[in-house]
């Protein structure tokens, strides 16, 4: 039976995965942390003091390096008639979409012959025949299903997705292969598998299928993943969906925000950029009405969870999402909530205050601050302090200036250089796509980062970080070098001159690269763990690390200069944009604890016999979030990470607790110290997910890693900026 393509894509989020699990979630790493409000124009008038003149410093030429960035490829049509062809990603067999085809048959027959191998008493280790079937398989998943979603010509798109289909089948075939599960089984239990972790990696990928269980049991685990698969599918498609209400349903002295269609007026967000509080109450309130169907689907989802992971053992889904993660368990993750919410109330507390003030003296008859204010009063904080329009700061950060920016602290941390590479014609999916090669100062070439950053019709407009092919130690002693792509939305780069990131822009370009850079300095034995394919919880390590580089003043100052006049930012821009980012900081992160913790109740051991979904986020909200529930609104029902990242919503911030933690130990005072980052690049990054998080991390900071220790580094973290903002505050109105 053929699936659809959307149950394709969910396949890599809930439990068909075994031989591609490490795909559920880092298959493509869609960021968690972009949900966020998105920047408005300022509206308001400058209050803070005045701009600095630049004098006196040195104006220096562009590398090859950004002024290739600062130019958008175009086709080459003539040129490229004269030069040899090569296929997608330089793999001569998909010269044409038919190549897939070809791919497929050779990773099915693949797939065949090492079945064959693992199940008749094998001379090798299992954890070799299994890593090579991950390999095989990944290889054509991985790569078709990128080519799925980024290739603009459709007979592209659709080859791809044909390979998906066939190879979810292969995948569902090796789930329930019996023999298959007890040959690794039994080798572990003989002490012959190889390496142990990995070994015991694949292991519990079979069983938390259910292939351990009796015949009956094991169905039932099937028909329980099928259902999921459905109303998750279901859920996630309606939780996007506009809201249409009749005129009257909206008072009228806001109408005129919203658009119309004949007598119905539709809702199509929370309206958070709005400056008009009635507007963005009505929002709210209207696009967050209960909503039935989807309260049906989410009912439905939860508790075929509950009773899939119960089933297989486990007291919770959460018990079973969380087990081979950072936080082990459900019960430290429900711990560093708890710690971290408490860390947090004064903190939030004094944000939504000084919030509250604002409103205020915007509309002094609302003296309340609801949850539809805060992203719009962050906002007005944040453009306030900036002093200028947040345009104002993009002749910094052109493209080109960004990636040279990239370039310079590879170079002084690991000692890498990025070199953006010509393409052969059919290398591409799209002509305004880069290639950079990675190249270390002594090791030669480690792999190749596609940046595919311009939006185009039909592409997602979602930043993304995809792993082609996962780096592996190769049986003839050579290296399989990774290959990903990094995905954004950037406009411009035309002939009118060249890309323009926002400060917000910047982050996210150095998010994704510190991905990539994930993928490219791993050196991990098996690409089943290589890179990014690492426990949830700790892969958003090295890209939020990147974050932080990007708000350091000394890394700015290295590269942020106008892209006309070549001038370096002026300080106090500098300054006032690193301190902006962390403005309301602490009710920023109380938001995010209270979505965790909603994530983990609904996900948690009482699922099965709580009320209504409604009530538990109220109760959840009450406990975690300073602002108060609003009568008749389910929030729940437009969450769709709960689909996607069921039970590990959490993981952002607990990624963000080890990243500060490293920052604060190693690179704060130094941000550019190749020491550090060799002990970054051997202790952490080198080993993705080949080794327990816990024991990497006990032995790259030098100390354990517990719930305690994680919700007090984001207790730090949130001080040590707002004694950052207090200084710049007093320095700015001097
Ligand atoms: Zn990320």
């Amino acid at each position: 039976m053929r699936r659809s393509l959307k149950t394709v894509v969910l396949i890599q989020y809930t439990e068909y995965f075994l031989f591609i699990y490490v795909c559920k979630n880092l298959f493509y790493l869609f960021d968690i942390n972009k949900f966020k409000m998105k920047l408005l124009k300022p509206t308001w008038p400058i209050r803070f003091g005045h701009r600095k003149k630049v004098t006196n410093r040195s104006v220096s030429t562009w590398s090859p390096l950004a002024t290739a960035f600062n130019t958008r490829p175009t086709s080459r049509p003539m040129f490229d008639s004269m030069r040899e062809r090569t296929g997608l990603f330089n793999k001569p067999e998909l010269i044409s979409f038919e190549g897939f085809a070809n791919l497929k048959e050779q990773a099915i027959s693949t797939t065949d012959q090492l079945i064959e191998e693992a199940t008749s008493n094998p001379t090798r280790p299992m954890v070799e025949i299994f890593d090579e079937l991950s390999d095989t398989l990944c290889k054509v998943a991985d790569l078709a299903e990128f080519v799925r979603i980024a290739h603009p010509q459709s007979h592209f798109a659709s080859a791809a997705e044909d390979a998906c289909i066939s190879v979810s089948g292969v995948v569902e075939k090796l789930n329930t292969h019996k023999g298959l599960y007890e040959a690794l089984r039994d080798s572990v239990r003989r002490g012959t598998s190889g390496d142990q972790h990995l070994a015991e990696l694949f292991l519990f990928d079979f069983e938390q299928s259910g292939i351990q269980l009796a015949e009956s049991r094991r169905r039932q685990v099937v028909a329980l993943n099928d259902l999921i698969l459905q109303t998750g599918q279901r859920f996630m498609a309606g939780a996007a969906k506009p809201r249409r209400v009749p005129r009257s349903a909206v008072p009228a002295n806001v109408r005129q925000f919203f658009s119309s269609e004949g007598d119905d007026i539709i809702v199509s967000g929370v309206y958070a950029e709005c400056g008009e509080a009635a507007a963005r109450e009505a929002a709210y309130r209207l696009y967050l009405a209960p909503d039935a169907s989807q309260h049906s689907l989410l009912a439905t989802t939860l508790e075929a969870r509950h009773e899939m992971a119960s089933i297989c053992g486990f007291q919770s889904y959460a018990d079973r999402a969380i087990k081979a993660s950072t936080m082990e368990t459900s019960a430290n993750v429900r711990q560093f909530l708890d710690i971290l919410s408490d860390n947090l109330y004064d903190r939030a507390k004094i944000d939504f205050d000084a919030m509250l003030k604002m409103k205020k003296q915007e509309t002094p008859y609302l003296d309340q601050l609801m949850c539809w204010d805060t992203p719009y009063f962050t906002h007005k904080a944040k453009t306030q302090l900036l002093n200028v329009a947040n345009s104002d700061f993009s002749p910094y950060f052109s493209l080109g200036g960004c990636m040279e920016g990239l370039n310079m602290l590879c170079e002084e941390l690991y000692g890498i250089s990025l070199k953006a590479e010509e393409m052969l014609p059919g290398e591409s999916w799209s002509p305004d796509v880069y290639k950079l090669g990675v190249v270390h100062e002594s090791e030669g070439l480690l792999g190749y980062i596609y940046c595919d950053l311009y939006e185009r019709p039909g592409k997602p407009h979602q930043d993304c970080h995809f792993t082609i092919q996962g780096g592996k130690l190769l049986p003839d002693g050579s290296y399989q070098n990774p290959i990903v792509v990094v995905m954004l939305s950037l406009s411009g780069g035309h002939r009118s001159g060249p890309a323009l990131l926002s400060a917000g822009g910047v982050d996210n370009l150095f998010h994704e690269v510190g991905h990539a850079l994930h993928s490219m300095l791993g050196r991990a034995t098996h690409q089943h763990v290589s890179g990014t394919r690492c426990a949830t919880d700790l892969a958003e390590v090295p890209s939020v690390l990147m974050e932080y580089f990007a708000s350091s003043p000394q890394v700015i100052r290295r590269f942020a200069r106008h892209f006309q006049t070549r001038e370096p930012m002026p300080e106090d821009m500098l300054h006032r944009l690193c301190a902006s980012k962390h403005l309301f900081g602490a009710s920023e992160m109380q938001l995010q604890v209270f979505y965790s913790a909603l994530d983990q109740h609904y996900h948690g051991p009482d699922a099965s016999h709580r009320g209504s979904t409604t009530e538990v986020l109220q109760r959840v909200q009450k406990q975690y979030y300073g602002l108060p529930y609003v009568e008749n609104t389910a929030w729940q029902h437009r969450f769709s990470h709960l689909i996607g990242y069921g039970a590990k919503y959490y993981s952002y911030l607990i990624s963000r607790g080890i990243a500060w933690s490293v920052w604060h130990k190693y690179f704060q005072q130094q941000p550019l110290c190749r020491s550090a980052g060799e002990n970054l690049r051997q202790g952490l990054l080198r080993h993705g997910g080949a080794v327990p998080p816990q024991k990497l991390l006990r032995d790259y900071l030098q100390e354990d890693v517990t719930p305690n220790t994680l919700a007090n580094a984001l207790a730090e973290e949130l001080d040590h900026h707002k004694d950052h903002l207090d200084t710049v505050f007093k320095i700015l109105q001097k």
